[in-house]
């Protein structure tokens, strides 16, 4: 196998594109993609302050590295979400990126915060675990870019991610989140913080193949409590496709953003929204579902 570009002895294969790359190569392909993705929806200029929200995964590690090579202003952001042994080595991994670049890093804790873990919250909130870490992630995340002054907030979601919840998304036809679903979310409410996915091109195969060949040490067990999560089968189904059919991930979710997406815009404006009672973030009820959440188990929120 020899790189497409230069003819050496290529490392990482890429079959959607028909393509191969030497390691420097490969590296230019990838910030390639990233900066494909930032400039056509207008995710960021270099005037902007950005916060990367970094789980110690592979994913958010790679964008920041990328972000912080390529000379933007990017700090990172990490919620310690207090589960156990995982908790605490992403939180080494998190640190040792940041002290290594000499980058800016925000740390908040879920135990600090409320008193309990993410686990023990989700069970006295009767939830599902992932359903009640989503909503306080997404709760800090805004909070954090806003108190921060930051302009955007940076996630990891890759081309698989994506593909996994469109998949989802479509069997239910939850026209809703399909009206949503996109690698820009705009500040489209007051206290609401743009939300960008800069890796939303590259598959969790390239961004694995980016953060070993850069040497990024990151946690590589899935978070313990996501285990049997229908996410992960649907991206288990859409990789047989793939296997099948080489592209077939890409064209399901650029095709669904060009062509599908703009026919579920009428839903999207038919949400009203209006700041939560109880914290003044952006929500379409009269309390958030955050806040809902804490009430329910008894834990107060800053401003209630
Ligand atoms: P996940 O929902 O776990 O697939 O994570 C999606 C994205 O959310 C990651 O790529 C990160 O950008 C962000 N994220 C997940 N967990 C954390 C965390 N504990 N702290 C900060 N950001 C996180
Ligand atoms: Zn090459
Ligand atoms: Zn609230």
């Amino acid at each position: 196998m020899k790189c497409t570009k230069c003819g050496e002895q290529a490392v990482v294969p890429i079959r959607r594109h028909n393509a191969a790359f030497c390691t420097e190569h490969f590296f230019e392909y990838f910030d390639n993609q990233v900066q494909r993705a930032i400039k056509e929806h207008r995710m960021f200029t270099r005037d902007d302050k950005i916060l990367v929200a970094v789980s110690g995964g592979k994913d958010s590690l790679a964008i920041w590295d990328v972000l912080l090579r390529l000379g933007y202003e990017a700090h990172g952001l990490y919620i310690d979400l207090g589960i156990g042994e995982y908790s605490k080595r992403s939180t080494e991994k998190v640190r040792k990126f940041a002290e290594e670049r000499d980058a800016v890093l925000r740390i908040v804790s879920v135990e600090e915060e409320y008193g309990l873990g993410t686990t023990e919250l989700a069970r006295k909130a009767g939830r599902p675990a992932c359903s009640a870490c989503g909503l306080n992630k997404r709760y800090i995340f805004n909070r954090e870019a806003l108190e921060g002054g930051y302009d955007v907030l940076v996630t990891g979601h890759n081309l698989d991610d994506e593909a996994a919840t469109l998949l989802g998304n479509v069997l239910h036809w939850n026209t809703g989140y399909l009206a949503r679903q996109s690698p820009v979310l705009e500040a489209t409410a007051p206290n609401l913080v743009k939300k960008v996915k800069p890796l939303y091109r590259l598959t969790e195969r390239e961004i694995a193949s980016y953060a070993v060949l850069r040497g990024i040490d990151y946690i590589v067990e899935e978070c313990p409590m996501a285990k049997g999560a229908k996410s992960i089968q649907y991206k288990h189904i859409l990789n047989q496709l793939e296997e099948l059919s080489p592209g077939a991930k890409a064209r399901f979710l650029f095709g669904f953003l060009e062509h599908g997406r703009p026919h579920f815009q009428e839903e999207r404006e038919r949400v009203e929204v209006r700041p939560c009672r109880v914290c003044g973030q952006p929500t379409t009820a009269e309390v958030c579902a955050h806040c809902r959440m804490l009430q329910r188990v008894g834990v107060a929120v800053a401003g209630d």
